[in-house]
């Protein structure tokens, strides 16, 4: 997005070390030994499937009833059942986990995260369920695989028979509130459902306005909100909910940060922070239909690309800081859980490709995932448990005691923010592995399929290609498969290739198995994505509009 206004004169001097290599470089061994030290912490000192049935009627309010007479959770035991109050979720757009300095990453993009994840613990492996926004969002608020959840293309919303963390909350007696900033999380994709209140910062009107402008406004809107800076609101809409939310019960708030979403175009001063001397002239706008922006433009040109990406993660942490702030101000921070995480990352021409929604490689599908307690010690905790965003929910439900007992067991990523020996390292109750799914643009019955294991990732192409990720080329890297072969080499692959094939299988006829029983009828597309809308989304490269769309 672009950038009419400085940001207030946040700007640093510049910084000292070259980027290191991303294409090889593994961070799950180095993470942050090499980092710059963070800034100066804004955190306080130290003190079975349940299905729902139609809405409304009898059988919602069945639910509903259902899930206060459970008095205990099902999920893993509620361990800072009386420490927390407060459950907080970043989720940053567009974020690859290594450009996060918690995560390993060279280059001052992310103090204030930094300083989160010195009070928590660090998931070197979590993952996407996608490597695009709109389902990569439901599995993270409900829980569920994309093929169960099916909203895996334009259109679709979250089926009324799912409910999400935030209608969870709210039954049992949860305040609830969400912020949100880019056009697929508005409320006619069902995100809205179960928030007190959700914020739009998207910039394109008040709350869902953006599926019923009509042609007069849309133009106006369209440019508006693609030009569209949402971190300021974004701040002062959070700090207003602070402000006036109740001092007593529990509080869930969700918050969606739009503006590391390309374009990268951070505000005077975030650039000069990780590139100072550029003096080229290239033309970085419009990312996703630019023809310049392509494999073999020039090294110093692409080099100012990601600086220009890492600008915007600066400008986007800096604007994390004040919401910390904020809600310290308003004391929700001490008794509270901070998450923070991405609903995919971002392609820079590792594989030839730009942006996301492409393929299921490791720089869009590994995300960011820091679960920390901004009032409590200074735990400092790593962890190479495989976690995936389907793992959010179930946290969620845990630090806040709701029932999500058919959502399964909530797993390492529940108990990360307790003090106490290390959990969830690798000690077999964490998940066997994590599941993505993408839909290919051009073919509307095939998809991109992923399976993240301990050892192994395996992707299905559209078609049948297979390409088989092992260790030591895999966490870390996956440039290069170990094995490619299709479904008719399969029987002539190794024997951890095939099996990690098997593997695959099951995990898609599983996730697809409880799609059926979660939505016994197939879906239709319940969102009616309006001209303004789909015209907004073909701008930001969601939809394909010319062929000179990748
Ligand atoms: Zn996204």
């Amino acid at each position: 997005m672009r950038r009419p206004v400085a940001p207030g004169g946040r700007a640093r001097s510049a910084h000292v070390a070259r980027p290191r290599q991303r294409d090889t470089e593994k961070t799950t061994a180095t993470g942050g030994r090499d980092r710059p030290g963070p800034a100066p912490s804004s955190m306080p000192s130290p003190p079975p499937d349940v299905r729902r049935p139609n809405r409304p009627g009898s059988f919602a309010a069945f639910a509903v009833a259902l899930l206060g007479a459970i008095a205990l959770c099902a999920c893993k035991a509620p361990v800072l059942r009386d420490e927390v109050d407060t459950v907080v979720l970043l989720s940053i757009d567009s974020l690859r986990a290594d450009h996060v300095g918690a995560h390993g990453y060279g280059w001052p993009t992310t103090p204030s995260i930094d300083a989160l994840a010195a009070r928590g613990t660090v998931f070197e492996r979590a993952y996407s369920t996608t490597s695009w926004t709109l389902p990569a969002h439901v599995s993270m608020l409900t829980g569920l695989e994309a093929e169960t959840h099916g909203v895996i293309d334009d259109g679709r919303s979250i089926p009324a028979t799912i409910l999400t963390i935030a209608e969870r909350a709210k039954a049992a007696g949860v305040e609830t509130a969400g912020v949100y900033s880019g056009p697929y999380l508005q409320p006619a994709y069902g995100f809205g459902r179960g928030f007190g209140t959700y914020a739009n910062c998207s910039g394109i009107g008040a709350d869902d306005a953006g599926l019923g402008l009509d042609w007069g406004e849309r133009k106006g809107t369209h440019r508006k909100s693609h030009e569209a800076v949402t971190n300021p609101c974004i701040r002062a809409r959070v700090g207003a909910w602070a402000r006036s939310a109740p001092r007593t019960g529990k509080r869930f708030l969700f918050v969606h940060l739009w503006d590391v979403h390309y374009d990268y175009a951070p505000p005077p001063g975030y650039v000069e922070i990780f590139d100072p001397d550029y003096r080229g002239s290239a033309d970085f706008s419009k990312l996703f239909v630019n023809e310049s922006i392509r494999a073999g433009m020039p090294a110093r040109d692409l080099r100012r690309l990601i600086a220009l990406y890492d600008g915007e993660i600066r400008w986007t942490d800096d604007t994390i800081a004040g919401i910390l702030a904020d809600l310290d101000a308003a004391g929700l921070l001490r008794r509270s859980i901070v998450v923070v995480t991405a609903d995919h990352g971002e392609e820079f021409l590792e594989h030839g490709g730009k942006a996301h929604r492409l393929s299921l490689h490791e720089e869009v599908l590994r995300v960011p995932m820091i679960v920390a307690r901004p009032g409590g010690p200074e735990i400092g905790r790593r962890s190479e448990e495989v976690v995936s965003l389907v793992d959010v929910a179930p946290a969620i439900c845990s630090w806040l005691v709701l029932d999500c007992a058919d959502l399964g067991t909530a797993g390492p990523l529940a108990e990360a923010a307790v003090p106490g020996p290390a959990r969830g390292g690798g000690d077999g109750r964490g998940r066997d592995d994590a599941l993505a799914h993408l839909k290919a643009r051009r073919l509307d019955d095939e998809a991109f399929r992923a399976r993240v294991g301990h050892h192994a990732k395996v992707v299905e192409r559209p078609g049948g290609g297979i390409e088989f990720y092992a260790a030591p080329d895999f966490p870390g890297s996956d440039l290069k498969p170990s094995e490619s072969f299709d479904r008719a080499g399969l029987s002539r692959a190794s024997a951890a290739a095939a099996d990690s094939v098997g593997a695959l299988d099951a995990r898609v006829a599983r996730a697809q198995e409880k799609g059926r029983l979660l939505r016994p009828v197939d879906l239709a597309p319940t969102a009616a994505i309006d001209d303004a809308t789909r015209d907004r989304l073909e701008s930001l490269g969601y939809l394909p509009r010319t062929e000179s769309s990748p």
